[in-house]
């Protein structure tokens, strides 16, 4: 079991409250992971709204990979 190491706190509590875990694994890389907007090397939205859009389309296509039924929301 991983330790709960969190040194970005301060930038996931800001959005935390309606994020799951899954987005926590994402590895900051320098630019919005969902519109490539850059933004610092610590956070890996540029805002919630991409946030939670990310999670959406995440959880979208992988309902979509696991029904083979691309044409339901
Ligand atoms: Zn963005």
């Amino acid at each position: 079991m991983p330790q709960h190491l969190s040194p970005q706190s301060e930038v996931d509590a800001a959005s935390a409250n309606a994020l799951d875990v899954s987005r926590r694994t994402l590895v900051p890389k320098g630019s919005c992971w969902y519109c490539e907007k850059p933004v610092g090397d610590i956070r890996r939205f540029c805002g919630k709204a991409c946030a939670t859009a990310f999670e959406e389309e995440k959880e979208f296509h992988q309902a979509a990979i696991a029904q083979q039924d691309p044409g339901r929301k």
